[in-house]
């Protein structure tokens, strides 16, 4: 048995190329079998069909058989695609087996490329130079091409209406825009001479055919999608969300809306942190509010691993009497990191519950948001496969006074003024979350590092922390 393989994009001709072959080896008495690797989105059997119904219902394998042909349907429910060679095995023996797709398959094959044509960069008409002769020659117009049509090849003598995105006749060697030209009857009168190729736009100028348009390990970007989409590709492969569980310790916390009785406050941290979730285009579990009690915390953990795959929770995680989380995360899995020397933020917890990642941010609400753009947004996209997770910092002046700094990493909320500089918010507490608000962005202050006003800091603008 001969096996030969053609791949190629989809809408490169593949499938009229191969039905156009088939019948030459049929005709020389091969029997000619294909192989033809479907699409993500292609499915064989539809609702309705009894096929259908059966496959719903649970069989392995259907096989549906009747006068014309007989075909089996095979399930495989999540388990991975079966490579070529296993299903070479499955083609009952032929002369010829044709593998249409299966573009990193070993076997053999020729690749198809449709070419595609230079197109109008304008409205006006495509010409021949060679027929441009004198101060205003006249050309009679002979076709007219519009996008999406294909014209026919330039006579010599004529010219073609053209409009922009249409495919250049054969012959052309330039546009004359429309500004340049005026019609009339059926000719048109050219006023000014184009260069040769002039308003052309090449195909492949922009790309060319084995170019790396995306690299793996990007966030896609709608310009990314557009690009990818520009070039014929109909899907993409993408890691799956990752799963995150948020939930908030507190027993004074009250959700807005509701009373606010004595002693109590808004659970902000709610907001803050589904807001940042989102931004990093996480599946959000949101658990809501956890009272301070080791047996909750323990429950509500054990909830969360379960079906996510990443939790983080909100306060409870220093050693006060009403704080639970370490407590719970060594009672339900597996502590592996706790307190970090930075401002604000220093009781921050990482380890595991199950197969679940766990983060314990502080309750302070300026804290639970800095400590998220700094170890939780890095640690969300590399889950989900960006490969590169920095957020750039940019040298910046700072127009403040910073006479008394941590033995700490800080990171300090500032906003650009209009001097170029930077403002310091005046009070840094980590419960006043106004100064995030306010804010365009961090420094990023080494420990025991003083700021006089004109010094170079490591500015962190929002933006690149939303990336
Ligand atoms: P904790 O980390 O639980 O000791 O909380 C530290 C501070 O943050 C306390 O003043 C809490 O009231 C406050 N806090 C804790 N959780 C939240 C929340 N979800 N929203 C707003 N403030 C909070
Ligand atoms: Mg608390």
């Amino acid at each position: 048995m001969k096996i030969f393989g053609i791949a190629g994009w989809s809408g490169s001709g593949k499938t009229t190329l191969i039905e156009q072959l088939i019948p030459r080896f049929v005709g020389r008495g091969l029997t000619v079998s294909l192989i033809k690797h479907a699409h993500h989105s292609f499915d064989v059997d539809h609702p309705g069909k009894d096929s259908y119904r059966h496959r719903v219902a649970g069989c392995r394998e259907v096989l549906v058989s009747s006068q014309a042909r007989w075909v089996v349907m095979h399930e495989l429910r999540g388990e991975p695609e079966p490579p070529l060679e296993e299903q070479i095995k499955r083609v009952s023996p032929c002369d010829l087996l044709l593998v249409e797709g299966y573009k990193r398959s070993g076997v053999a094959k020729i690749e198809v490329w449709r070419p595609p044509m230079d197109n109008s960069a304008m409205d006006g008409y495509a010409v021949r130079l060679a027929d441009l002769e004198g101060p205003s020659p006249r050309l009679r117009v002979a076709q007219k091409i519009l996008a999406g049509s294909v014209g026919e090849p330039l006579m010599p003598g004529t010219a073609a209406r053209i409009f922009t995105g249409a495919p250049v006749p054969p012959g052309a060697d330039a546009i004359v825009m429309q500004e340049d030209a005026a019609a009339e009857g059926d000719q048109v009168v050219v006023r000014k001479i184009p260069q040769s190729g002039e308003w052309i736009r090449r195909i492949g100028s922009d790309i060319q055919a084995g170019e790396v348009i995306l690299s793996a390990g990007i966030r896609l970007r709608p310009q990314d999608t557009g690009l990818a989409a520009s070039v014929g590709i109909a899907s993409l492969p993408v890691h799956r969300r990752v799963r995150l569980g948020l939930f908030f310790t507190g027993d004074e916390l009250v959700m807005p809306g509701d009373p606010l009785p004595p002693g109590r406050i808004y659970n902000s941290n709610r907001f803050t942190l589904n807001g940042l979730a989102k931004t990093f285009d996480c599946e959000i579990h949101d658990y809501g509010i956890v009272p301070d009690s080791l047996d909750a915390t323990r429950a509500m953990l054990r909830r969360a691993a379960g079906g996510c795959d990443v939790i983080v929770t909100s306060g409870g995680v220093s050693v006060g009497e009403a704080d639970f989380v370490k407590p719970a995360v060594e009672a339900e899995g597996e502590l592996l990191m706790w307190k970090i020397a930075m401002k604000p933020g220093r009781p921050l917890a990482f380890g595991r519950i199950g197969t679940a990642s766990f983060i314990g941010l502080p309750g302070n609400p300026v804290s639970s948001f800095v400590t998220f753009l700094v170890f939780v947004r890095p640690f969300l996209l590399k889950t989900q496969g960006v490969a590169d997770v920095q957020a750039h910092a940019i040298t910046a002046r700072a127009d403040f006074d910073w006479p008394e700094p941590d033995l700490r990493r800080e990171f300090l909320r500032v906003k650009w003024n209009a001097r170029g500089g930077l403002d310091l918010y005046p009070t840094q507490d980590s419960a006043v979350l106004m100064s995030t608000a306010w804010a365009d962005g961090l420094v990023d202050n080494p420990p025991n590092h003083a700021i006089c006003p004109g010094d170079a800091v490591k500015f962190i603008p929002y933006s690149e922390l939303y990336r």
